[in-house]
Formats: structure tokens, sequence, C-alpha cells
């Protein structure tokens, strides 16, 4: 009976994760889905704890213990809750992508961890199946952990982000998978009769998996990396599902395949925004790809500036104003003032909108998040197709702390690391105003020629106390 109602929420809550999902498509339901995956991980926690107490309580050798499985959750609900709730406080809403890419390292762990429970103590009959299940899921985590381990440390600046090019780098990561797949079949034929030798085949296992995870995402290159971010969050997703097979937990599954099939999508769309090849990407193959070419970081003439009265006075006379945000946005905390301007020129007649990149910030939607934020009536903020072609008939761009979204090189340049991205066309306006510190370049670390175009002018500074200073100019 128990066990049932367990079933139930399970059910529950697996529902509620892919209304979840479904909210989360759209800016107007997000806040829904959000609550609905909150109900849905709550009710999914309840029957993972009922479940654990009761399957201490069903069998006879452990029927004392169903006291010390109580203070062990609890216990690890209080050290996680007391980890995870400071750095939740104290997280900046630029530090996010490093903080994912850290949380899918401990998914990929865990499946690791599980895998090797599972070998150790097998649930249900075990046999080849169950091996197979057991190999795959260690591979999975494995190559998730150092994967993400790698993506963290890139996007929080403390390994480099240029690709790792070894000779033969493709050939070496066929040769690691062909050698994991003789293993795998290894340990299938004598995991259950010789402990020994399958205990080193399944560390071996992992090995491959850490190495492989490592060497792939070490070799994407610092403007690819927006895929290998939703790559990875695709992988943990996979790796939840394997150990959901390996301890035989139906809601592990739905979750793991609803993150893992997600992510895949999510890492499409952004493969076909950032025209790269989706398949060359699973492969981990695809940042060499005109990533491996010495950057131009020289700056290429003359540039002008503007103060913020001038922008102010620029402002006032437009009709139509299109502010294209990046990562510098999200630095300077700009979104506040930002959204005040837009607020004040639309009162005065002028047509503001926003243009936004699919890779701008650092984590998917972070441009929108931060938008929506501060209030920014959603139906103005446009995705890069719908507003690339109405740059031609806009008086001002406010280019506000973006840099690679915005450079034509990757259209007009084959030898960039960006070529072939597309990117918001601003200099087809008839002014550009770009707000930045310096001139210094921007993720992928190559100059940008917008800077030295004949209708680009630069406002230096902090982006929101320069908003702040136009805003104070227009009174
Ligand atoms: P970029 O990273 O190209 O440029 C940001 C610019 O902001 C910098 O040139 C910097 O110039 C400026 N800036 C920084 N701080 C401030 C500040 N306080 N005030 C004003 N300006 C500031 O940004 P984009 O958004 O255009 O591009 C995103 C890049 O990040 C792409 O290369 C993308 O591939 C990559 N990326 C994206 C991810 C995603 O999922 N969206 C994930 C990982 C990487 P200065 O120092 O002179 O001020």
């Amino acid at each position: 009976m128990l066990l049932y109602f367990i079933q139930g929420l399970y059910i529950v809550a697996g529902v509620l994760f892919i209304l979840s999902l479904a909210g989360l498509s759209k800016q107007t339901t997000a806040r829904s889905g959000n609550i609905a995956g909150m109900v849905g991980m709550a009710l999914a926690l309840v029957a993972t704890i009922i479940h654990s107490l009761f399957l201490s309580a069903e069998d006879p050798a452990n029927r004392q213990s169903v006291l010390v499985t109580g203070l062990l959750i609890v216990a690890v609900l209080v050290i996680g809750a007391a980890i995870g709730t400071p750095i939740a406080r104290k997280v900046e809403m630029t530090q996010m992508p490093e903080l994912i890419a850290a949380f899918h390292s401990f998914v990929g762990m865990a499946a690791v961890l599980v895998g090797f429970n599972s070998f150790a103590v097998p649930e249900g009959a075990g046999g080849a199946v169950h091996l197979v299940e057991v190999a795959l899921g260690v591979l999975i985590g494995a190559y998730t952990f150092t994967g993400s381990v790698v993506a963290y440390l890139k996007l929080s600046a403390k390994m480099s982000s240029k690709p790792l090019t070894l000779p033969g780098r493709n050939l070496l990561n066929l040769g690691g998978f062909v050698v994991f797949l003789v293993l795998m079949v290894w340990f299938v034929l004598v995991a259950e009769h010789d402990t020994t030798l399958g205990w080193a085949l399944i560390i071996a296992i992992a090995v491959i998996g850490f190495a492989l995870g490592y060497h792939m995402v070490a070799a994407i290159g610092g403007g690819d990396m927006p895929v290998v971010v939703s790559m990875l969050n695709s992988y943990s997703g996979w790796a939840a599902a394997a150990a959901g097979f390996m301890l035989s937990n139906n809601l592990l599954i739905i979750t793991g395949s609803l993150v893992g099939s997600s992510g895949a999508i999510l890492s499409y769309i952004m493969c076909r925004a950032m025209n790269r090849s989706f398949i060359s990407v699973i492969l981990g193959g695809f940042g060499s790809e005109g990533g491996t070419v010495a950057a131009s970081t020289e700056e290429q003439g003359e540039h002008r500036e503007i103060d913020a009265a001038g922008a102010a006075d620029m402002l006032w006379n437009a009709r139509s104003v299109i502010i294209t945000p990046g990562y510098g946005m999200a630095v300077a905390k700009a979104q506040y003032p930002v959204a005040d301007l837009t607020a004040q020129l639309r009162a005065h007649g002028v047509n503001v909108r926003f243009g936004v990149h699919p890779v701008a910030g650092r984590l998917p939607g972070h441009m929108n998040v931060l938008l929506a934020e501060a209030n920014v009536p959603y139906d103005i903020v446009l995705e890069m197709d719908e507003i690339n072609d109405d740059f031609a008939d806009t008086d001002v761009v406010l280019v506000i702390g973006a840099n690679d979204t915005v450079n034509p090189a990757a259209l007009d340049d084959p030898s960039s690391p960006i070529a072939g991205m597309p990117v918001l066309e601003v200099w087809k306006a008839d002014n550009v105003i770009v707000f930045k510190r310096s001139m210094a370049t921007g993720y992928a670390g190559v100059q940008n020629p917008l800077f030295f175009k004949e209708n680009t002018q630069m406002l230096f500074g902090d982006a929101k106390q320069r908003v702040d200073d136009i805003l104070k100019a227009l009174g």
C-alpha cells in the first residue's frame, strides 16, 4: 500500500516537472513553471525519504535500522542545506553559470558513486543488463564530473579560455571511446565471477570517463562555451537517468531524461544560433573550427568618444532606439537604470526596443532574466532574428556591455575565432553608442572592429554609472 502511495507521489512529481519545463519555456509563465518545479522537488524528496524508511523497515535484517536511516537522512539534509543556503544567498547573477557548472559536476560524481555502490550491492537480480547500466552510468558520470569542473574553471576565469589542442585529439577521443567499449564488454563477461577484476575494470572505465570529460571540454574555445554549458547540463541529466536505472528509481529516470533531453534541445538551438554543427559538439570536436587561429587583440584605428550629455541629447532627438545588452550590463547591474531610461524615452514618444543575442551574457537567457527582473515589458524584448533587419532603419543603438555578440568580424573575417557566429548587426544603424570601461576585448578575447567605425562612439565607464548620468542629463 505504502509502495503505491510512493509511486503515486513519484508520478505527481514527474508531471509537475514536465509542467515546470513547459512553463519555463515562456517568460510570462516562467514564474509558475518555477513553482511547479519546486513543489515537484519537495514531493520527490518526501517520497524518497518515505521510500528509504520503508525499505529499511521491510528488510528483516535491517529492522532496527529505521531510526539510523532516518538520522542519516536528516544528517545529509542538514549538511546539504548548510552548504547550499549560504552559496545560494551570496552568489551574484554573473556567477550563476559557473555555479551551475559546479552543480553539474556533483551530479556526475553522484552517478559514479551510485555506479560503484550498485556494483558492490546490486538492487534486484543483477545480471548483464545491470552491469551495462553500471558501466554506462560510471562513464557518463565521470565524463560529466571532469567536464563540468573544467567548465567551472573556464567560466570563473581560473583556467584560460583558450582551447587545448593536442595533436590528433579527435583520434584520442575516438580511441578512448573504443577502449571503453572493450572494457565494458570485458566487465559484463567477468564481473559476476571475478569481483576483483570487476572492480579493476569499473575503476578503469571511470578513469577513461574522467580523462574524456577533461579533454573534450578543455578543447573548447572561449566563444563556444555556451553550447558546452548546455551540453553538460544534458549529460548531467543522462547521468541522473543512469543512476535511476541502477537504483530502479522511476522518478530519477523520468527527471534525468527530462533534463537530458531538454538540455540536448537547448544545445541544438544554441548550435543553430552559433552556426555550429550539433554532431561535432556532441563529439567534443567543434572547438577547433576556426578557434585555433590567434585572435587579434590589436586596436584597429582611431575610436571616437561621446559623453553622457551628448548621448542624452542624441537619444532625446531620436525616433527609434535599439538597446543591445551584454555581459557588462549584468556585471554593472545596469538593468535598473536601463529600464528607467527606456520608460522615460518611451513616454517621450521614442520607439525603444531591445535586441537580445542568444549567447549574450554568460548563461542561456541571461539578458532576458535581467530585463524581466527590472520590469522591462516583454513585448519590446526581441530575439536577434526578429530585430536584425531593423537596425538599418534605427537612429541610435545603445550597445550596453556587449562585445562579441555585436562583432562584425564574425561575419567578415573567416580567420576570427568567432567566424560564422551570427551577430546583432548594430553597425547598420545611423549611430551606435558603446558603453564599456576600456577598449578591452570580450569573452572570446578578440578585438571588435565596430569600435572603430565612423558611426560608432564610445561612452567609457561603468555601464550603470553612465546610464545614471544620462538619466540625470535628461532631468
Ligand atoms: P562579452 O563578454 O563579449 O563582452 C562584455 C563586455 O562588457 C566587455 O568587453 C567589457 O569591456 C564590458 N564590461 C564589463 N564590465 C563592465 C561594466 N561594469 N560596465 C560596462 N561594461 C563592462 O559580452 P557579450 O554578452 O557580447 O558576449 C557573451 C560572450 O560570452 C560570448 O563570447 C559568448 O560565447 C560567451 N559565453 C556565453 C555564455 C552563454 O551561455 N550566454 C556562456 C559562456 C560564455 P570592458 O572590460 O572594457 O568594460
